[in-house]
Parts: structure tokens; C-alpha cells; sequence
């Protein structure tokens, strides 16, 4: 008899969550204890039935009114012991002193399988940390982090992950009046490079080894067994963070508060705010309207990337004791993690069999052809991907149509596609198992702005379909599912103009 065991693999009930709360065992100084503060009169808005099953729950759970409860903060579960945890950061470039979980509260940590998941709420309230902030979020913002954590998920990208939104009626006042929601997000660890600059700032080394220690001997044990596991984990971060930053740029995602507290420990994607996905090409786009210097354009991710983990080897040299060594932890895998990573991405975007010395030269022509001729970045590269490198000259133009028509320039397209087809002569691929690799690479669907917006405005009638067919859909994203197809259109109209700030 194993009947435990089964029942939480087929998916428990939300009672039975078993937490273990492994932050919470850590001294104080690290969080604040402290409940949530609920939402009157909450109702479900959107649940993830993937995430559930991620953490050992029955999907149907979510349409229990319990759940909505459960996770608007208003009811506490068995074994929940819910915090606020403190971390400072650099915020667009300028030391920003302490920040904190100004509206964030973890309910507590989970095993499931081999799993540990983290369940964090979202504006459930303030904080010792709110900063005389409300501590809410907005309906608005919260579908937008739910719907692109899970997109982010689909694509195949490390990401903190999201469970449900829950909305009320509740007023809360940004540059209008909307209405409050609150997130559940899951992750393995919401420890961010600002919860290590917190205590080295303050010169509490032992504070700060002890956070250390709890990161590598919670989630990265191998580090152990080197000659200096600080700097092991710092070069570990380094890896992680340098092959996100290429699978970013390979699906055109742009974070748009790459600020130290938003960059997680782990390597994941985390804090979605004024994010954007690349649409008519531009390197230098701002996705965050309130980036008013263009710190986190497209082009400068990387560069930013480096710079934070800088910033977190200055927090972690008190650990690792000598500056050559956590200088050489940032610079011995942050890079070539990076350019490995997105030549492995760029060639497989590409369909690329091998990537040869002068493909470099040839991905640089690429991003010189999008920056001049701006098509949508998405619909470009699943274009190429459909297309055959065999054609018969005659029927060229109509076979290329798709990808042609996205210029204006229809012969600087149609150079560049000689090219490519040359390039493809020299390691040839079948067409069919060239076609079905780029397209597993470039994905039909993400999260456009105009996409979210649409939804975000069904969403404030109370018609909530439309979140829920794009996270069905976004879910998928390298499938074809003619049914959505309107979800690869470029803006609509209306759409022009739409702008997102940090106001969340
Ligand atoms: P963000 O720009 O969303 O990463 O937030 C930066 C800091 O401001 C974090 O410490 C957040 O917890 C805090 N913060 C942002 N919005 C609010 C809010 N409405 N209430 C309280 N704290 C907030
Ligand atoms: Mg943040």
C-alpha cells in the first residue's frame, strides 16, 4: 500500500500540501514573519494547470472557492508560515540601499518528487518593505507576469513560474484607479543578487556567508566539493545568467528592469514588470517607458547582465577573499557561456547543421538585415523556417512570399536569402529535418504586447477567455495552431502607442 505516494502523483488536495519552509528555518534577519493581507470578495482570474501539477496539486483544485481564498492571502494553509524577506540592489545603475519584499509574501516551501517549490504571493499587502508603497498589484501587471511566465515556460527559458491570479473590486490607485489582483508565483528559490549586496553592504560577513550556504547546500551541492565553494557558486550564477541572457536574444525578449533585485540566484527569469517582446526589429528598442536613458534596450541585456553579476562579485569578494578569483568567476563563464549559448541558439534559429568559424560574420549580416528593414522578429525567423533551400528560380518569389513580404525592400530580402541558401549548401540537411528543427527553434507564438493588452481589457469586463486562451496557446508556442493564428499579426491599430512603465 503506497497510497500517499500515488494520490500526490495523480495530484493532491490543496490541504494536502506539505510544506517544509526551508527560508523560514533561516535566522530572522533575513524576513520579516508576517500574513498576508488578503483581497475582499476575491474571484479566479486565471490558474495555470501545469504549475499545479508542478507542485503536487490536482488542477481541478483551482475551481474549489478555497483556492481562491487560499491564494488571494485570505486563508492560510496547514504548515504555511508566511514571510516578507529583505534585499537591497542596484536600480538602474545607482546603489538603491534597501528594497525588500515591499509586496511580496512567501507562504512557504514544498517538496514534490524531487522538487522544492517556493509559493510566493504577489500584492497580498504591505510589508515592512513597501516603502510607504501600497503593497498591491495591479490586474493589469498581474496578467501580464502570469500570462509571460508561463509563455517564457513554454519557450523553453528557466523563469519563475505562475500558479493562479486572483481579482477583486478592490480600488487601488496608479495613474488611474484600477483594481487590485494578486499573484501566486512558484520558483525553486526567490533569492536575488540584491539579498547578497544587503548584508555585504552592511559588512555582516557572517549574515552573508550563512545566505550563501543555505543557496549551495540547498540548491547547487556540487560546490562543495571545490577548493572554494563561494566562488564556485558565484561562476555557477555567471553560467546560468549568461546562457538566459542568449536565450533572451534568441526569442527577442526584453526584460526592461534588469535592476540587482530583479536577478535571480538561480538564473532565472524573475520580476516581470515592463517586459516586451521584440516585434518590428530594433536593437536599440526600450521596452520600459520609464527608461528614459535606455539602460535595458535589447542590445544592451548582455552587457547589463555582466554588469550585475560585477555587482555581485563585489558582494561575494568578502567570501571568496581574493579579487583575482571572483573576477575571474564572472570572467571565466560569464562570457563563454553567453557566446556559446547564442551561437548554439543563433544557429538553430538559423538551421544551421554546424556553426563554422565564418557564420559569425554571417549572424552579424543577419541582425544588420532585421536592424535596416525592421520585420517582426518573431514572424521573420518562423517564416525562414517554412521555407525550402531547394527552389526552382522560377517559382522563387512566391515561394519565399511569406518571408519577402514582410520587406518593403523585397531584393535586400531576396540578397540575403541568397546567401542563406549558400550557406545552407555548404552542411546540407535534409528539408524536412532542417524545416522541423527550426521551427522546434523559433517559436509561432509569444507574448506581444497588443496580446496582452487585448486580454488585459476583456479582463476588466470580467471576461477572462481570452488570458485563457493565450496561455493555452503560449504554452505551445512552437506548435502550429491555426486556430490562433491571429495571436502572429502585428499590432492592430488601436495598439500603436501602447506604453509600459514600471507602474504595477
Ligand atoms: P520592482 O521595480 O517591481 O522590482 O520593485 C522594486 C521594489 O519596490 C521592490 O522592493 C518591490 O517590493 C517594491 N514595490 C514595487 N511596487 C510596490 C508596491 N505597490 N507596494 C510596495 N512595494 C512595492
Ligand atoms: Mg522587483
Amino acid at each position: 500500500m503506497n497510497a500517499p505516494e500515488s494520490s500526490s502523483r495523480l495530484g493532491g488536495r490543496l490541504e494536502q500540501l506539505v510544506f517544509d519552509n526551508s527560508f523560514a528555518a533561516l535566522p530572522e534577519v533575513f524576513y520579516t514573519r508576517l500574513k498576508p493581507h488578503g483581497l475582499p470578495e476575491p474571484y479566479l482570474v486565471a490558474a495555470s494547470a501545469d504549475v499545479a501539477r508542478l507542485i503536487g496539486l490536482d488542477p481541478g483544485e483551482v475551481q474549489r472557492p478555497e483556492f481562491c481564498e487560499v491564494f488571494a492571502g485570505n486563508r492560510p494553509l496547514a504548515g504555511s508560515d508566511s514571510l516578507a524577506a529583505v534585499y537591497s540592489g542596484h536600480q538602474f545603475g545607482v546603489w538603491a540601499g534597501q528594497l525588500g519584499d515591499g509586496r511580496a509574501h512567501l507562504l512557504g516551501g514544498l517538496r514534490h518528487g524531487n522538487e522544492h517549490w517556493e509559493i510566493q504571493l504577489k500584492g497580498a499587502g504591505r510589508t515592512p518593505y513597501s516603502r510607504g508603497a501600497d503593497g498591491r498589484a495591479v490586474l493589469r501587471s498581474s496578467i501580464r507576469e502570469f500570462l509571460c511566465s508561463e509563455a517564457m515556460a513554454g519557450l523553453g527559458i528557466p523563469t519563475t513560474r505562475a500558479l493562479s491570479v486572483i481579482g477583486a473590486d478592490l480600488p487601488v490607485r496608479r495613474e488611474t484607479i484600477e483594481t487590485a489582483a494578486v499573484v501566486a508565483r512558484v520558483a525553486p528559490s526567490f533569492v536575488r543578487f540584491g539579498s547578497f549586496e544587503h548584508w555585504a553592504s552592511r559588512e555582516r560577513i557572517d549574515t552573508l556567508r550563512h545566505l550563501a550556504d543555505y543557496v549551495i547546500d540547498t540548491f547547487r551541492p556540487e560546490c562543495r566539493e571545490t577548493s572554494n565553494p563561494y566562488a564556485a557558486l558565484l561562476a555557477d550564477v555567471a553560467r546560468r545568467t549568461g546562457t538566459l541572457m542568449a536565450d533572451w536574444m534568441a526569442v527577442g525578449f526584453m526584460h526592461g528592469v534588469m535592476n540587482t533585485d530583479n536577478m535571480s540566484i538561480l538564473g532565472l527569469t524573475l520580476d516581470y514588470g515592463p517586459f516586451g517582446f521584440m516585434e518590428a526589429f530594433d536593437a536599440g528598442h526600450i521596452c520600459n517607458h520609464s527608461d528614459t536613458q535606455g539602460r535595458y534596450t535589447y542590445r544592451n541585456q548582455p552587457h547589463v547582465a555582466q554588469w550585475n553579476l560585477y555587482r555581485l562579485a563585489d558582494a561575494f569578494l568578502p567570501l571568496i577573499g581574493k579579487p583575482t578569483l571572483a573576477q575571474a568567476a564572472i570572467d571565466d563563464h560569464y562570457g563563454p557561456a553567453f557566446e556559446a549559448a547564442f551561437e548554439r541558439r543563433m544557429a538553430a534559429k538559423l538551421g544551421l547543421r554546424e556553426f563554422l568559424p565564418e557564420d559569425e560574420a554571417f549572424v552579424g549580416e543577419t541582425f544588420g538585415l532585421l536592424q535596416q528593414h525592421r520585420p517582426d522578429f518573431t514572424n521573420f525567423f518562423r517564416a525562414l523556417s517554412n521555407l525550402t533551400v531547394a527552389v526552382d528560380p522560377e517559382k522563387m518569389a512566391k515561394m519565399d512570399a511569406p518571408l519577402r513580404d514582410q520587406f518593403v525592400d523585397r531584393a535586400a530580402c531576396d540578397a540575403w536569402l541568397a546567401n542563406w541558401r549558400a550557406r545552407q549548401a555548404q552542411t546540407p540537411w535534409d528539408e524536412a529535418s532542417r524545416q522541423a528543427a527550426m521551427c522546434a527553434a523559433n517559436p509561432k507564438y509569444v507574448l506581444r504586447n497588443w496580446l496582452a493588452e487585448a486580454a488585459i481589457r476583456k479582463a476588466r469586463e470580467k471576461d477572462y477567455g481570452e488570458v485563457a486562451r493565450l496561455l493555452d496557446c503560449l504554452s505551445r508556442p512552437y506548435e502550429e495552431q491555426p486556430h490562433y493564428e491571429a495571436y502572429t499579426a502585428l499590432p492592430p491599430d488601436w495598439a500603436n502607442g501602447l506604453e509600459v512603465s514600471c507602474s504595477s
